[in-house]
């Protein structure tokens, strides 16, 4: 653990038609996020992958969970306006803690989050996230940067896979997706995406009135958590990770900006 999953989803997103588009910005320093809608094709791909996500897996009935869940993005959803988002937060039985977001703001949640996320600010913290990539149309940027692959990709953001420098991350994924026989390779969001989803995250999290700073302590969590997780099955780039000490001082770094915006409800 943590066990890489390829899903069998993989290859009916190959030969994606591609758009070009433009290009989301982030300014950090204001706050100020320029979204550009992402490519229809890819939005229909996203809700369509959903649905049979949604058959496929097995949905959570916890109500706790669900409950959590639906408060948090409630709060979270009052705070961003984009257009064409479809926001469906749906909580899947999955030990693994993980979270992802599919265009057209779609989002799933694996019932092994919680261990880590732990309160509403938590969860806010990786919902946050994942809307973050959403609203950045980073999924578009992935399938625009896999022009030339020509195979299938996978528009799942893996928060664990997350962590590597892309080419190394983007290498070892698709050793392990042609070990797992699945076609296709998967691409992570860029390192630069990642980091950029964390602080407009964070940003989101202040504005429905949850304390910033508890983003910085849930990716602490998950750094613990996969120090504990012992080393032997998970890949080079999960064994050796100081890109999680990168990434929460990036956050640190950021965390006076978003205080600025936190108004405790
Ligand atoms: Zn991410």
């Amino acid at each position: 653990m943590p066990r890489r999953k390829f899903s069998p989803l993989i290859p009916s997103l190959a030969a994606l038609v591609l758009a070009s588009c433009a290009v989301s910005s982030f300014d950090p320093a204001t706050g100020e996020v320029r979204a550009s809608a992402p490519s229809s094709s890819l939005v229909a791909q996203g809700l369509q992958e959903f649905e049979k996500m949604k058959r496929q897996k097995r949905v959570s009935t916890n109500a706790t969970y669900n409950a959590q869940v639906q408060r948090v993005a409630d709060r979270l959803k009052s705070v961003i306006s984009i257009p064409n988002a479809r926001w469906e937060f749906v909580v899947f039985e999955d030990s693994t803690p993980n979270a992802f977001a599919l265009p057209g703001g779609k989002v799933g949640v694996h019932t092994g989050l919680f261990q880590i996320t732990r309160n509403d600010a938590g969860l806010a913290a990786v919902l946050g996230h994942e809307i973050a990539h959403v609203v950045l149309n980073h999924s578009q940027q992935r399938v625009n940067q896999a022009t030339g692959v020509a195979v299938g990709t996978i528009l799942l953001d893996t928060i664990l896979a997350s962590q590597g420098a892309d080419g190394t991350t983007r290498a070892v994924a698709a050793t392990g997706a042609a070990a797992a026989g699945t076609l296709g390779v998967v691409l992570p969001y860029s390192r630069k995406a990642e980091l950029e989803s964390d602080k407009l995250g964070a940003l989101y999290m202040a504005r429905a009135g949850y304390d910033p700073e508890e983003a910085v302590r849930l990716w602490e969590r998950f750094a613990e958590w996969r120090a504990q997780q012992g080393q032997g099955s998970s890949p080079e780039f999960l064994r050796t990770h100081p890109l999680d000490q990168t990434r929460i001082g990036a956050l640190r770094e950021f965390l006076p900006v978003a205080q600025r915006e936190y108004r405790p409800r």
